[in-house]
């Protein structure tokens, strides 16, 4: 059975390691080719978008795929929204893998944002020195805050619009708390802006943040496409396309 793990994620490459080498099975990874050098699972790779949900459906019959697991990050929309038109014209089993979302626990002062314009617009009330961790795409709903200085991580360098007075700090996780807690000290950070990506290996920003008693600005997920069975985990991911095995190659 051929599956294809449409990934970009720890949990992708770790579902990917899950099922490598399981007999029977042919595991194809797909990632959009964001990153330069990405972090590659064990299986086949393919890399680049598909040219849309039609294109994935030509897509998934050609190479009779089995079932798909979306193990996209929770804040690739497009990318779900495609997985589930596809599979479902398809008629291959779509799983989604999706890490939980972070918790606001004592201590926190979290402010909701449905978007990156929302964040924006609450920022100026909050801070004047912003730690900026959504990733170097949507920078531009940040850049008419001439006001403010932003500190922005990213894995590869920002392209498009972006803060005039911004310091760029080029690095991926996992990040460690006494990293965090230096990096906010070091650039008299006071206030933090994060999307509700879920998982540990960027959550110590979290920590840090609440210690040094900052606010931060949580922009939330995209809701996951309709019909579409989620499973937090890649143990739990790997269990359902061990149990679809056995079902034929896509229609
Ligand atoms: P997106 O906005 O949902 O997707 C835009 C387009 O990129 C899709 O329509 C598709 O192109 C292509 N694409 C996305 N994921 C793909 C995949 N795994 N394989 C092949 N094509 C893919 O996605 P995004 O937010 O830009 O994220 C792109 C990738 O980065 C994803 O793999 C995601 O898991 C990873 N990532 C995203 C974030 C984030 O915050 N958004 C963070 C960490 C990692 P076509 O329509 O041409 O098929």
């Amino acid at each position: 059975m051929h599956v294809l793990i449409l990934g970009g994620t720890t949990e992708a490459r770790r579902l990917a390691e899950l099922l490598h080498g399981t007999p029977g099975l042919v595991v194809t990874t797909s990632l959009a080719g964001r990153v330069a050098s990405p972090r590659l699972p064990p299986g086949e790779v393919r890399v680049g978008g598909f040219g849309g949900a039609e294109a994935l459906t030509a897509w998934l019959r050609e190479r009779r795929v089995g079932v798909v697991v979306d193990a996209t990050h929770p804040f690739a929309g497009t990318m779900s929204r495609h997985a589930a038109r596809a599979a479902a014209t398809a008629r291959v089993p779509l799983l989604a893998l999706r890490r939980p979302g972070w918790r606001p626990g004592e201590g926190d002062d979290w402010h909701g944002a449905g978007s990156a314009e929302e964040a924006a617009a609450l920022l100026p009330a909050l801070g004047r020195r912003v730690f900026l961790t959504t990733g170097r795409m949507g920078l531009a709903a940040f850049a008419e805050l001439d006001d403010l200085w932003f500190l922005v991580r990213s894995v590869d360098p920002p392209e498009g619009p972006c803060p005039a007075r911004a310091r760029i700090l080029l690095d991926r996780g996992p990040f460690t708390l006494d990293g965090e807690r230096e990096l906010l000290r070091r650039h008299g950070v006071d206030v933090l802006v994060t999307k509700d990506s879920g998982g540990a290996a960027t959550a110590p920003k979290l920590t840090a943040a609440r210690e040094a008693g900052l606010p931060v600005v949580v922009i939330r997920r995209p809701a996951p496409p309709e019909g579409v069975p989620v499973t937090p985990t890649p143990e739990g991911a790997a269990q359902w396309v061990t149990e679809q095995r056995g079902r034929g190659p896509a229609r």
